[in-house]
């Protein structure tokens, strides 16, 4: 039974997966992240759907604390307008280590003026308020949303719903992490195929527009397109919902091979004619051109990753018109990807930490996608003469060089005989430095986005040492 509401699908007809995301994930009427799983079911740990890195080891915080502090002190240590700004922070976990981290270094901690979290859903500010804040902690109002008494460095957290809400002020010194965020934003995929001839229109039709409602009339009437210039044209994926004959024989089918499966409420199809998105999206870089004419190319495009990336670059690096004296600040994405190649096929659902159909019990099932770091890197560098990218390293290289097993030895030692705990907290930490196939250390890379400096300093964990100050 789909949970999240599709009114839209039967007044504009196939949607591009992209809006199929955002409402499965993020919709008001009861998306994965805004309600849908329903109160005191929760999302992560062993009870939820999937586990990430900040839940299953301390270490993961505290090395990206760690990692924000070298920063700190590589920048000279500015005394005043430091923020630090988590998107995506989930149960916040994350925050809660690096900020623990983080009172160890008093001056770091002074320099702080804010720390936001952005945070879209209502559950999740509650329980991150909670473990930031203290349990009595409450909300009050403040200008950028709503905010309370931090319980570790004695700084105001702010939660805000979207990045926008936080103003981007060119003297602030933004301290931006992003993990496991990324992958949650809604992609738009495309396939080349043969050229449509399209044939003339009567010129009285009006376009009524619209976000989001890029069904192929629209969009034709919207942008009428120049005759093709070549013989291949990029075709959006559309999602539609499933006929109930064909959901009745897939059930079958299962049911007569014995396995359990939830029903497809929806599927994907080709868009017969390019879409508002076909006609832009793959022609914004020469990466996806490249593909173009390569017939059954396929490619996936996140432009809300670019335009987090390029926000991130903006306030790190500055711009023509916020203009910064210096650049400054730093930004780190965790996340799982591709380093150099543009995702294709990555689209996935995950129920009870199994893989399940993306396009089943939409709203209680997590769906993510592979993040193109090469995109975000584009992005940010487009965005902000004032920045340079370092990475993606693999995790396992990141966090091995940011000390993991330094940390794990002194910890399991704290534990001292209790050889139980020893061992979980052992087995963790290598868990997230697995080099395997599939492993943690492997599939998931970190980027950082930095003050340009020509390449001269390269941040710790991408290579680089603590810079004197
Ligand atoms: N960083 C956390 C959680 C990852 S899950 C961890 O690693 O454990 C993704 C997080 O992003 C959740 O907190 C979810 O509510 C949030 N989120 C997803 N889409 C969002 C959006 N568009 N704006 C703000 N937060 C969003």
């Amino acid at each position: 039974m789909a949970i999240v509401s599709f009114h839209s699908f039967k007044t504009t007809g196939p949607v591009p997966l992209a809006s199929y995301m955002r409402m499965c994930l993020t919709g008001d009427s009861g998306g994965y992240y805004t309600g849908a799983i329903g109160q005191g079911r929760d999302q992560f740990g062993v009870e939820g759907d999937f586990v990430t890195s900040p839940e299953i080891s301390q270490i993961f915080g505290e090395l990206v604390g760690l990692w924000f502090i070298a920063e700190w002190m590589s920048q000279g240590r500015p005394s005043q307008g430091v923020q630090l700004i988590e998107v995506g922070p989930g149960r916040g976990t994350l925050m809660d280590d690096m900020l623990r981290t983080i009172r160890r270094f008093p001056a770091m901690a002074d320099s702080i003026e804010h720390v936001f979290m952005v945070e879209a859903s209502p559950q999740l500010r509650d329980a991150q308020k909670k473990l930031l804040c203290g349990p009595d902690a409450q909300f009050t109002q403040c200008d950028f949303g709503v905010q309370s008494n931090g319980r570790h460095i004695g700084k105001p957290v702010v939660w805000a719903e979207s990045l926008k809400s936080i103003p981007i002020e060119a003297e602030k010194v933004p301290f931006i992490v992003a993990h496991e965020f990324f992958d949650t934003l809604p992609i738009h995929t495309f396939q080349s195929a043969p050229a449509a001839v399209t044939p003339p229109r009567p010129s009285s039709t009006t376009s009524p527009g619209g976000s989001d409602k890029s069904t192929e009339t629209d969009s034709a009437q919207a942008h009428p397109s120049p005759p093709p210039s070549s013989s291949y044209e990029w075709r959006e994926m559309m999602v539609s919902p499933t006929s109930p004959a064909a959901m009745a024989s897939a059930q079958a089918k299962s049911k007569a091979a014995g396995r359990e499966e939830l029903a497809e409420e929806f599927q994907l199809i080709l868009s017969s004619k390019p879409t508002r998105h076909s006609r832009h999206l793959p022609e914004s870089s020469p990466r996806y051109q490249r593909l173009k004419h390569t017939p059954g190319s396929v490619v996936e495009i996140c432009p809300d990753a670019s335009l987090y990336a390029a926000d991130f670059a903006t306030r790190i690096g500055g711009t023509s018109s916020v203009r910064k004296s210096r650049p400054s600040g730093a930004a780190l994405i965790l996340d799982y990807g591709t380093s150099d190649t543009v995702p294709i096929n990555s689209l996935r659902g995950v129920r009870h930490h199994r893989l399940v159909s993306p396009f089943s019990a939409p709203g209680l099932v997590d769906l993510s996608a592979d993040v193109d770091f090469t995109a975000i890197a584009e992005a940010a560098t487009l965005a902000s003469d004032g920045v340079e990218v370092h990475g993606p390293v693999p995790q396992a290289d990141f966090l091995e060089l940011m000390g993991i097993r330094e940390r794990a030895e002194i910890l399991c030692k704290a534990s001292g005989a209790k050889k139980d705990t020893a061992d979980g907290a052992e087995k963790s930490w290598k868990r997230l430095v697995d080099r395997g196939p599939s492993g943690m250390g492997k599939v998931y890379k970190a980027l950082a986005i930095l003050p340009e400096n020509d390449g001269r300093r390269r941040p710790v964990g991408f290579g680089g040492d603590v810079a004197p100050s």
